[in-house]
């Protein structure tokens, strides 16, 4: 299976599958929902506005984000060749946020030469994001100039957001010794690094089979079929140098519960993607409530709105009907 074939079977899983993969009932969606705690700590990943955060003026979309509740942005976008952010430079950008009362403790960034675009989903290099042993070096050194930026702008963490497309077992050990080693550079810039998975991750490694197998509600696979890659990764980098972003859409879409994850891998997740099929709350499929107690629970503070469909022009609309759903749940820190 390819990439764009495997990303297209991911997004036809269906609702059933979502559902049934939440512990517990899920809290009844949200309606008519009324601001009623506008301090509470919570953030935005910034790919989520597309081009709508730099329409007109980026200084006055900022402010807007601050006045719907939002504290912290995570950015996406940073271009090494060019040391900006969405075409903004860097500095500016971060003075820009700053001034609008918002912080920014992390980044998300592909490995320079590895991947490019937006979220990173076509290959700079014609290898459709083909990952293996003999790039480990290359990729991680190609790191040092971002974490030498990032550290000048006080940025805690940048993410890797993406995998490459890994054939078998080796391909995944390698990547994740490319993470390891990627991680000892940000950590010596004083700049955690992390991984940001999708669905892809929680697929199995099939002996004898090129490729990677993602369960599906019909087809489920367990840990007789092979190791899961998600398990490989964490298993395979230091909690020093690597830590993970858990994405709660992506983590249901691979058939998985975040809650789970959040007790099983405590000490290796540090951030969150707070994704819905579209707002957050809408669908009734997300149990937010037990995913955020223990994510609380774990120690974690740091939180990401996320919403697909970026040019779909509604998404700075979209963002504020979140964020009405975030603050008027009670068990929102
Ligand atoms: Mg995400």
């Amino acid at each position: 299976m390819d990439r764009r074939n495997f990303l297209k079977g991911a997004s036809m899983l269906s609702l059933g599958a979502l559902a049934a993969c939440n512990n517990e009932k899920a809290a009844a969606p949200a309606v008519n929902v009324e601001v009623n705690n506008p301090d509470k700590y919570f953030g935005l990943q910034i790919y989520t506005l597309g081009n709508e955060l730099y329409a007109g003026n980026l200084s006055d979309n900022l402010k807007k984000l601050r006045n719907m509740g939002i504290k912290y942005i995570e950015l996406a976008g940073y271009d090494v060749n060019t040391n900006t952010v969405g075409g903004v430079d860097f500095t500016e950008f971060k003075k820009q946020a700053n001034d609008a009362g918002l912080e920014i403790p992390s980044s998300h960034v592909n490995a320079p030469g590895l991947f490019s675009g937006v979220a990173g989903r076509e290959s700079r290099d014609g290898s459709d994001g083909q990952f293996n042993r003999s790039m480990i070096n290359k990729v991680a050194d190609s790191f040092k100039k971002v974490a030498e930026d990032h550290a000048k702008q006080g940025i805690q963490y940048v993410v890797h957001p993406m995998m490459a497309y890994l054939n078998n077992e080796d391909d995944v050990k390698a990547f994740a010794e490319m993470l390891n080693k990627s991680g000892e550079i940000f950590k010596a810039a004083g700049i955690q690094f992390g991984y940001h998975h999708h669905n892809m991750e929680f697929a199995r490694m099939v002996k004898g089979v090129a490729g990677f197998r993602l369960p599906t509600v019909l087809t489920p696979l367990t840990a007789a079929d092979g190791p899961m890659i998600m398990d490989m990764l964490m298993d395979n980098t230091d909690p020093a140098n690597v830590c993970y972003e858990m994405d709660t859409y992506w983590t249901v879409m691979g058939q998985q519960d975040p809650v789970v994850w959040l007790k099983n891998r405590a000490s290796r997740i540090k951030l969150m993607h707070v994704k819905d099929f579209v707002v957050l709350g809408a669908s009734g499929a997300m149990n937010f409530k037990n995913i955020f107690e223990q994510f609380y629970a774990n120690g974690n503070k740091y939180l990401f709105v996320e919403i697909e469909d970026i040019d779909s022009g509604k998404q700075m609309a979209r963002v504020e009907e979140s964020m009405k759903f975030i603050n008027s749940q009670p068990y929102v820190k």
